[in-house]
């Protein structure tokens, strides 16, 4: 930090800019919008602004953490959108603005000490949850849970594929503990929730209050945590709300599409924690399971379904039960509209137009594959070339000829204008690849099946 720096610029009295410094910053922000994600610039580059002086270039950051950030993650970038705007090479420096000047905190209901409940979702019981030899240990586990808050399992990590009913018994868990235990402070929240809201924290100097906050909750239901993989803040972040909850004796449930040992970039510290109480997993429900399922479902919108037509839809090829849900949700929707029965006859008419082939979009295949390997898509779209981004790099634009009708030239300008032959050459060493390594051809195989149903949107 250059706090000397302050008395050289334009600036006497910290605030206003000189109009042409403000005008250089006006191009370098340009210039950043063009290479990061609209959300990625307001969250760091708008509250930031320059001066410039002999030989270097000052940003003035509101606090550490931006610039510790900033560092991490965009310094190149950074780097040549001054020189750019610029016209020559000037280093960066950063600054911690005294007078801050960028726009106020948005959430500042976030940082309110304050313990703020967030209402489970009221359907999500055990007793709307069917039970099958695919969740026998799972729902078993959770029941102990509900009934033994912090003593039995801790934590109690739940694993399985998108759609199986994690969210659903996590949630009820909950409700069930606040039934029995109507003091307890039961806080659920996904992990891109608890991202943002600590990024946020972080960002405005929150941080003493989001800790208060999640030292305060008494179960903790922590949903899709493989979303912090890669996230080294945040997982920093968790890990000291993990011990602190854990030693206190309160309840922590986490969610996850895989194990532990198989989520990329999570740290082993978190991971062994992971491990220490018990992991259950969810497998696809079996034949009967779905059709207890879709009984189940149509129930509670006040339809009886015959077995025949119940079997029909359990025998598509779907496993996902949130996708079943959907069929089921139409199915209903145009017999009322129709007033007639719902025979096989229907649901043919009704569901084969949804199983046909879904439309992808790059975006898509852009965000799931960059999830997928724990990096940014604007790490996908960079020039980068360590082999941590060239390899999902590479994947991605795979994956984009196979799920999509973009020509080479528009994966190119999806990819951060490339040019098409840099695609054309990214499809084939990834087919190689995949012809040589198993392994690799098994996770793109994964992945490709995530992008085709559609798992990421829901
Ligand atoms: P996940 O979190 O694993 O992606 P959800 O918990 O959101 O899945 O479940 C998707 C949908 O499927 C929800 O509507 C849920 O109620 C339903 N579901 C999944 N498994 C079951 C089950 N065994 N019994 C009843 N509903 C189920
Ligand atoms: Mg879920």
């Amino acid at each position: 930090m250059h706090s000397s720096a302050e008395h050289q610029g334009g600036s006497a009295s910290g605030q206003g800019l000189k109009p042409e410094y403000n005008d250089i910053w006006q191009r370098v922000c340009q210039g950043l919008r063009s290479v990061i994600t609209p959300q990625e610039f307001e969250t760091w580059f708008a509250p930031l602004d320059m001066r410039l002086e002999e030989s270097q270039a000052v940003i003035r950051v509101p606090n550490l953490f931006f610039a510790e950030w900033i560092k991490d993650h965009y310094r190149k970038l950074l780097q040549q959108a001054v020189d750019d705007a610029l016209g020559k090479t000037v280093p960066v420096v950063f600054e911690r603005s005294l007078n801050h000047i960028g726009p106020k905190p948005v959430s500042h209901e976030l940082l309110e000490p304050s313990f703020r409940h967030t209402p489970l979702n009221p359907r999500y019981t055990f007793d709307r949850f069917v039970a099958g030899p695919c969740n026998e240990l799972a729902l078993a586990a959770c029941q102990a849970v509900a009934d033994n808050p912090g003593k039995m399992y801790n934590p109690l990590f739940i694993f399985g594929g998108a759609g199986l009913g994690k969210t659903h018994l996590m949630t009820a868990t909950g409700n069930h503990i606040l039934d029995r235990f109507g003091e307890h402070r039961v806080h659920f929240c996904t992990s891109e929730a608890f991202t943002n809201e600590l990024i946020q924290a972080v960002r405005f100097d929150g941080i003493d209050s989001f800790r208060d906050k999640y030292r305060q909750v008494d179960c903790l239901l922590l949903d899709d945590i493989q979303f912090l993989s890669g996230r080294e803040r945040t997982q920093d972040e968790f890990f000291h709300t993990f011990n602190a909850l854990y030693e206190a004796g309160k309840q922590i449930i986490l969610t996850s599409d895989k194990m532990p040992r198989e989520i990329p970039g999570l740290e082993k510290r978190l991971r062994s924690r992971f491990e220490w109480g018990l992991l259950a997993d969810l497998q696809p429900p079996d034949e009967e399971t779905k059709v207890a399922i879709l009984q189940e479902k149509a129930a509670e919108q006040g339809m009886e379904l015959s077995r025949e037509v119940c079997f029909y839809l359990a025998r598509q090829p779907e496993s996902n039960v949130r996708v079943l849900e959907g069929y089921l949700t139409r199915l209903i929707a145009v017999s009322r509209f129709r007033g007639e029965e719902v025979t096989i006859d229907l649901v043919k008419q009704v569901i084969t137009p949804l199983v046909e082939e879904r439309q992808v979009s790059l975006e898509e295949v852009l965000k799931v594959v960059a999830s997928h390997y724990g990096v940014k898509v604007s790490d996908l779209k960079s020039s980068s070339k360590t082999r941590k981004i060239t390899h999902p790099r590479q994947v991605a634009m795979y994956l984009a000829r196979q799920l999509t009708k973009a020509s080479y030239p528009e994966i190119g300008r999806a990819f951060g204008n490339k040019d098409h032959s840099t695609v054309v050459k990214g499809v084939k060493k990834l087919k190689l690849l995949l012809e040589e390594d198993p392994a690799v051809a098994e996770n793109v195989k994964a992945v490709e099946r995530i992008i085709r149903n559609g798992e990421s949107l829901s």
